[in-house]
């Protein structure tokens, strides 16, 4: 495959009258002209070389006519690249999105496939990832600056798409190059027979009601577009009006600097703005800014006067609007009008810490199997039916929600142990079986039986409600019926035990608040969370965060408080751990929320102090009430690779989304133990107020939490 259509080798370019005479003579009858004067002498095509204009731009890189197309704009530049190594119909181009949607426009109309490999989390682009996916195309595009991003792709990166991909024209986008701080790449055009460069007057040289682009490229790319474009394709007044403006050079970069000032300026301003969450560091001469509310600030800044683009389509852009840098005073009146904006808006409604980002909750119904021991009693009445044991019905009522819980009672004795030791038969306890399901499914509670042979072996939701076979029972015990003296044990298929209650109410009581593990997951641009939490768990942990003391400590709080706890967190470390360590903790903070639930019948204090020379103190109310009293300073900036700052703020951002009030105070001599004291102590604590208290309910003298 070569860079250009193999066809327009044979293909003459069309010929036009000024491109066989370009002279002076004085009189012109060749291109069939008025040859009355009409304004300006627009009556006489213009030379359609436009050799002056192309000298111009030239000298400024260094290179000869012969590598450079202009066009009207650099848009048509794009689509007479494609015209020149693509045929109609056939061929493809590879774009990285978030970028200039022109490319896949202008593919699309020539019938060309267009391939997207998307652009990383900060925007970069995975060379080395894409070229090992081996992708054939034949025009990649590369916007640098990227639009609407701001971001460069580095030359190292781009020399090795060039030499990975020799057959493959590689155009790189430089329409806002002039904004920064990285030069342009043309000088490897004589070093690379595969790149084009794209440039315009559009933008630093602030002639983008002229349209003007132009290419930079070898000499056959060069030659296949001025074969493929419309003859006369800049008129002569743009032509004459460019090269003009361009002998002000001075005034440009002068305009250019003022830009570049203003665009540090905006985003230091903007990044102060309560409604912005981030700005996004630029080349161009736009800003890519995060809002809170992406529709809501484009629509009330409009109705300042003041428009923007709102990007939220763009993958990787959710929430994000495009700002272009104005002159000192519109940027000024669009500081003010954000600052309004945002006071209006801290007045309505306190901007959370929480995101508006939506935080997906899976939750899954659980079986519960009851073994049939525990809900019958062994003794059967007259008529031979064995009866309900008391307190059974209260307590099933509470799993009787079906959304949440399915109900089996195991009537087979493979399961039920007990049957054998209480003389129960199957087929008495089905037959009592089915007169008491009908009956409790009149009152609401859908219990089927099951042969327990067919029971759900796979299901990981699944607890089993068994008496506990203590050992030292006489066989007399059998006889007995349960009461709550008796332990039943609430146990996963495995065998592992979770609980052990006294009642079959407290029993219930556990597996009604202790739903199946609780998973949360939450994307933003600048990181990508799932957590699964079980508040009653066994200590096991699972944390990766990218930021190895601060999963160390995550274990320890998970460990000390039995919980089961698994955080995945894929975030911009590359910029800070901030973003990573603050949305763990409000993901975390609302997994612990929702399994709170109402709050009911949780002991609701916790209080710990540990450990070595290092003391705190964490006492913590599951209030429902967000609120952090803080008593701990560090004097090393970083423990392994987490800043210290961030462990407060950590607790700050879990007591907002939890909901729980936390008073913290830890002292001692090394800080990796005083850190560690706090996590596990917090840990500690937890578990003391997560007990479980059926008496209490809402464990509050006003009723609620
Ligand atoms: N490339 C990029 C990256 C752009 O953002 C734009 C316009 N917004 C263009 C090319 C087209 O510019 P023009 O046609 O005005 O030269």
């Amino acid at each position: 495959m070569s860079i250009l259509r193999a066809d327009l080798s044979d293909l003459p370019r069309y010929s036009s009258a000024r491109l066989e005479f370009t002279g002076n003579v004085e009189i012109s009858l060749d291109a069939n002209e008025n040859p009355f004067v009409t304004v300006a002498g627009l009556n006489r095509y213009p030379d359609g070389q436009y050799r002056a204009l192309k000298r111009a731009l030239c000298a400024e890189c260094g290179l000869c006519e012969e590598n450079i197309f202009l066009g009207s704009g650099s848009d048509e530049c794009i689509d007479v690249l494609l015209k020149a190594t693509t045929l109609p119909g056939k061929g493809s181009i590879v774009v990285f999105p978030p970028t200039y949607s022109m490319y896949e426009v202008q593919a699309k109309i020539l019938g060309l496939t267009c391939i997207t490999w998307k652009r990383e989390q900060d925007f970069s682009i995975d060379v080395d990832r894409f070229i090992g996916a081996n992708i054939s195309a034949n025009v990649i595009f590369i916007c640098s600056p990227n639009n609407p991003t701001g971001n460069t792709t580095s030359v190292e990166r781009i020399k090795k798409l060039l030499a990975g991909f020799p057959k493959t024209l590689i155009v790189i986008d430089e329409a806002y190059i002039e904004f920064s701080d990285y030069g342009s790449l043309s000088s490897l055009i004589s070093e690379y027979p595969n790149i084009a460069i794209l440039r315009t007057l559009s933008k630093a040289v602030g002639l983008a009601g002229l349209r003007v682009g132009y290419l930079l490229a070898g000499k056959e790319i060069i030659e296949a577009c001025n074969k493929v474009k419309l003859p006369y394709n800049l008129s002569s007044v743009t032509e004459k009006i460019a090269r003009r403006y361009l002998k002000n050079r001075g005034k440009i970069r002068e305009q250019i600097a003022i830009i570049n000032s203003q665009r540090k300026l905006l985003t230091e301003k903007l990044s102060e703005n309560k409604l912005v969450k981030k700005v996004f560091p630029s080349e161009g001469n736009f800003l890519l800014v995060l809002v809170e509310d992406a529709k809501v600030c484009r629509s009330e800044l409009l109705k300042k006067g003041i428009v923007v683009r709102d990007r939220s389509s763009d993958y990787l852009c959710e929430e994000c609007i495009r700002i272009t840098i104005g002159t000192p005073y519109e940027n000024m009146k669009l500081l003010e009008a954000w600052n309004e904006i945002a006071e209006k808006y801290s007045n309505r409604e306190k901007i959370s810490l929480v995101p508006k980002t939506k935080i997906d909750i899976q939750r899954t119904r659980r079986t519960v199997l009851f073994n049939a021991a525990v809900l019958f009693s062994p003794e059967q009445n007259e008529g031979g039916m064995y009866l309900l044991n008391s307190g059974v019905l209260k307590s099933l009522f509470l799993l009787g929600d079906e959304q949440k819980f399915r109900l089996l009672i195991a009537l087979d004795g493979s399961k039920s142990e007990q049957r054998d030791e209480q003389e129960v038969t199957p087929e008495s306890y089905s037959a009592s079986a089915r007169t008491i399901l009908s009956l409790l499914t009149s009152q609401g509670i859908n219990i089927s039986s099951i042969d327990s042979r067919d029971m759900p072996i796979d299901s990981d939701r699944l607890v089993v409600i068994s008496q506990e076979k203590s050992t030292g029972v006489s066989e007399d015990s059998s006889k007995e019926s349960i009461n709550s003296s008796q332990t039943i044990s609430v146990s996963i298929q495995n065998g592992e035990c979770l609980y052990k209650a006294e009642s079959l109410y407290e029993a219930l009581f556990f597996v009604s608040k202790n739903t199946p593990d609780l998973s949360i997951s939450r994307k933003t641009k600048e990181t990508e969370i799932t957590c699964t939490l079980n508040l009653w768990g066994n200590g096991e942990v699972q944390i990766k965060t990218g930021i190895g003391f601060f999963d160390h400590m995550l274990s320890q709080t998970g460990f000390y408080g039995k919980l089961r706890l698994k955080i995945a967190a894929f975030g911009d470390l590359d910029i800070d751990e901030h973003h990573t360590i603050e949305d763990v903790a409000l993901v975390l903070g609302a997994a612990f929320d929702k399994c709170l639930g109402d709050r009911s019948g949780i002991r609701r204090y916790g209080f710990s102090v540990p450990m070595d020379e290092a003391i705190c103190s964490c006492v913590v109310d599951l209030s429902g009430r967000s609120e952090l009293v803080w008593n701990a300073s560090f004097k090393r900036e970083r423990i392994g690779d987490m800043p210290t700052e961030m462990i407060k703020h950590f607790f700050k951002s879990f007591t907002n989304t939890a909901k729980v009030n936390l008073h913290i105070s830890a002292s001692g001599e090394n800080e990796h133990h005083i850190a560690e004291s706090i996590f596990k102590a917090f840990g500690q604590s937890l578990r003391g107020a997560l007990r479980l208290d059926p008496l209490a309910m809402i464990p509050s003298t006003k009723g609620v939490l």
